[in-house]
């Protein structure tokens, strides 16, 4: 496939009907906020989907998309790019709409996308993605080298694999050689013992007010917590003891998210982690744009361990459609959706699109 360029976006931009902008993203993971919150800024939206229309969007009509494109793969919309680019389109991407399409197609999509979509080529690969954040400043869980030295309980990561299916935790080297798919390949980390904080930052380089940072400013917009299938539940069943004995393992499919709050005094930190994670993203290809999320785990000693970063919307922005307990203190009903909007709107209305969309 070739690959796309910032001067043929750029040309796509200059052309479209700055008055007739369309919002678009695949109908799954966070349309339903991405769709609520462009309609809530005055943007016609499109559902990109597979076959019919989903019907579950009749149910909710303040985000349902004024237009469905059906499609019978997601690599259709790589050749319907034109027939999007006439309806001035702007794509939202989330984590279900990279997956589905394929890391190395949505980098060469030949449609304006929300964000830097350079980002793709540091968090896709987890020895890339340790450069970017432990390059930061940003604390990880330990980096096991191999199998020979595990001496603690550790996460076995399978490369590629997503929502944390297939992952195990080994405990010692026996275990590891039991459990391992020997034909994959896998990355070991130090298992963080403390509770799970998922991060929701949005970086304007667009905004003067604000926190400020080098360039732009950056939001904390909310925090949840994924809740997992089975880890979450597992101890109904029995002790670790019993469950060890019965051969039943944790898994950690991600189900759903909750929403969560941290206690105030950890909120410099949070802001010191996502300010270093954007400054470094500068240095390093020119800056993430729009929302990210750090996955952490805090420990008793309440410092954070940053094992994942997610550089788009995230599921965990759900559960706050009208606001969360941060964003209700930046502005009244701001989901993660209907704040792509404004930074789209502010962008368009600075005439400066390109500066967001890439
Ligand atoms: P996604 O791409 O959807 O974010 P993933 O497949 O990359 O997911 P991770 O988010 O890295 O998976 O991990 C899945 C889950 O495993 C986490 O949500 C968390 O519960 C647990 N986990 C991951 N790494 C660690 C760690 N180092 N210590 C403790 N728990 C961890």
């Amino acid at each position: 496939m070739t690959e796309v360029t910032a001067d043929h976006i750029h040309k796509l931009i200059d052309e479209y009907d700055m008055d007739d902008i369309t919002i678009a993203t695949v109908c799954s993971h966070t349309s339903l906020q991405i769709f609520h919150g462009a309609k809530k800024e005055g943007f016609k939206t499109l559902g990109i989907c597979i076959g019919e229309p989903p019907r579950f969007y009749d149910a909710f009509p303040l985000a349902k998309p004024d237009s469905f494109m059906s499609v019978d793969s997601y690599e259709e919309i790589l050749e319907r790019t034109d027939e999007l680019a006439d309806k001035s389109t702007i794509l939202i991407p989330h984590g279900s709409f990279v997956e589905y399409l394929g890391a190395e197609n949505f980098a060469n999509i030949r449609l304006p996308t929300f964000g830097n979509r350079k980002v793709l080529g540091w968090e896709s690969d987890r020895q890339i993605e340790r450069k970017w954040l432990e390059g930061a400043g940003v604390p990880m869980p330990r980096k096991i080298k191999s199998p020979e030295e595990i001496n603690g309980p550790v996460m076995v990561k399978y490369q590629g694999a997503k929502g944390g299916k297939g992952y195990f935790i080994a405990k010692n080297i026996t275990e590891f050689n039991e459990s391992i798919d020997s034909k994959e390949v896998y990355d070991l980390q130090e298992f963080v013992l403390g509770t799970r904080y998922y991060l929701h930052y949005f970086y304007s380089p667009l905004s003067g007010d604000g926190y400020r940072l080098s360039q732009g400013t950056l939001e904390l917009t909310g925090m949840d917590r994924r809740v997992e299938s089975n880890a979450d539940e597992i101890f109904r069943l029995g002790s670790p003891t019993e469950l060890e004995e019965a051969g039943i393992q944790p898994t950690f499919v991600v189900t759903g998210n909750v929403p969560l709050v941290l206690r105030e005094s950890l909120l410099p930190k949070v802001f010191e982690m996502g300010e270093k994670v954007v400054e470094k993203s500068i240095e390093l290809f020119g800056g993430l744009i729009g929302s990210f999320c750090l996955e952490t785990v805090l420990t008793d000693e309440l410092e954070f361990k940053v094992f994942e970063i997610s550089a788009r919307i995230v599921a965990g922005t759900n559960p706050y459609i009208n606001g969360s307990p941060y964003s209700e203190l930046i502005q009244p009903d701001l989901s993660t959706g209907r704040r792509i909007a404004i930074e789209i709107k502010k962008a368009r209305d600075m005439g400066c699109l390109e500066k967001i969309l890439t």
